[in-house]
């Protein structure tokens, strides 16, 4: 789950990393208020869950309130992505003397937290990171969650020359391990970490992405999420206890597990065709979710053929197949259904959807060549 910037910053505040003044605004009037406390120059920055606002030109640093005024006007008319800004954060203008990245984030791959540092940070970071790589820096935590001093130091007197400010970095970047841990984060970056006029370091910037499968354990943050950037389609299976992803291709498919899904998914694209989702229906065998999981798939326009795949554990074929049944009742399917089934009660399964005219299979590969070719 991605935050606004303005909310990572209070997070910021809270764990004692050091942010510019400010707060966000709605109307320019309330954005005036803020500048006549903090104080000109200000920055005005739109609130958008997606990066490169200041590319686009939703970042601008202003001298006066008639500036402030006309800014903040264009601003809020931006479409930044596709998406309309309704919120500004309205913080003092910070004098930056050089800007670094500092980030802690998930290796996947390593499997493990990592923490990405450069002396070359702001908006051309993702430039910077293909055409020099050697200027960004990967430090692994190797499966601990405090900073191991020692080993940090050298990379601090890397990034700084300055004593006091690679100790300031370091205090910094404890404090946003801190965070990172506790709060379940899959990101949380600083871009730009600036050394503003008075030689000093702050976040001119703050990002935050909470790994979703871990919003129950934070009730307090469930508060900050924004509907409005969210796939709408995604939240709803989420409530219908359903896992959803949606992709590119035209291949829908209904699976039940997240090995298997990820497998048929595997199989689909191995064997020529593209899946239009990732669904995993789960473990349980409710009707009512292979009828909600149609649903959903069946609002992109895109999907050529159905694929249903399920290996029946503690899933009855049998419940998936009167879940497939009383959809075809309730649901025009305008697209082909594939429908592979093996396991727990799979002969009743086969017969209610042979007499309701329906082919199966017992084979995945079997399954999957037809679905492809009906994508076709
Ligand atoms: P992003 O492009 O969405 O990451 O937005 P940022 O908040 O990182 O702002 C983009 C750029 O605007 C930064 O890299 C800075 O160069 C500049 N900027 C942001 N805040 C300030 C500020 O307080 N003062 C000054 N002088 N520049 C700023
Ligand atoms: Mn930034």
């Amino acid at each position: 789950m991605k935050i606004h910037e303005y909310q990572a910053r209070n997070l910021f505040l809270e764990y004692g990393i050091p942010v510019a003044d400010g707060d966000v605004a709605v109307t320019s009037d309330e954005a005036l208020k803020i500048a006549r406390k903090t104080g000109f120059p200000v920055v005005v920055k739109a609130q958008v869950l997606v990066g490169g606002r200041g590319k686009a030109g939703g970042v601008k640093v202003v001298a006066n309130e008639a500036e402030l005024v006309s800014e903040f006007n264009r601003i809020k008319n931006l479409n930044i992505k596709g998406y309309t800004v309704e919120r500004l954060l309205v913080a003092r203008a910070i004098d930056i003397k050089k800007e670094y990245y500092l980030a802690v984030t998930i290796d996947n791959i390593k499997g493990d937290v990592v923490i990405i540092a450069s002396a070359d940070g702001g908006v051309e970071i993702e430039e910077t990171a293909k055409t020099h790589p050697e200027r960004i820096i990967k430090f692994y935590m190797q499966g601990i969650k405090t900073l191991d001093e020692a080993r940090w130091a050298p990379v601090a007197a890397q990034l700084f020359s300055d004593v006091r400010l690679q100790k300031s970095s370091t205090s910094i970047l404890q404090k946003l391990l801190k965070l990172f841990f506790e709060k379940d984060c899959s990101l949380a970056e600083i871009n730009p970490f600036v050394i503003n006029g008075e030689g000093n370091l702050i976040a001119a910037d703050a990002k935050v992405i909470f790994d979703d499968n871990a919003m129950d354990r934070h009730p307090e943050l469930a508060a900050l999420r924004d509907m409005k950037y969210e796939d709408s389609d995604e939240l709803e299976a989420k409530e219908k206890g359903l896992s959803f992803v949606k992709l590119e291709g035209n291949v829908g498919c209904i699976v039940n597990g997240a090995g298997l899904a990820m497998g048929t998914m595997d199989a689909v694209n191995l064997l020529g065709g593209r899946p239009a989702n990732f669904l995993d229906v789960g473990g349980s065998s409710n009707p009512e979710k292979v009828l909600n999981a149609l649903k959903i798939i069946l609002r992109n326009k895109d999907i050529k053929v159905i694929l249903i795949n399920i290996f029946g554990g503690i899933t009855r074929c049998d419940d998936i197949a009167n879940g497939i049944l009383t959809a075809l009742k309730q649901i025009n399917i305008p697209v082909p259904l594939v429908i592979r089934l093996t396991g727990t009660n799979e002969k009743e399964a086969k017969a209610l959807l042979t007499s309701a005219g329906l082919t199966t299979f017992t084979s995945m590969r079997q399954a999957v060549t037809e679905a492809v070719k009906a994508s076709k």
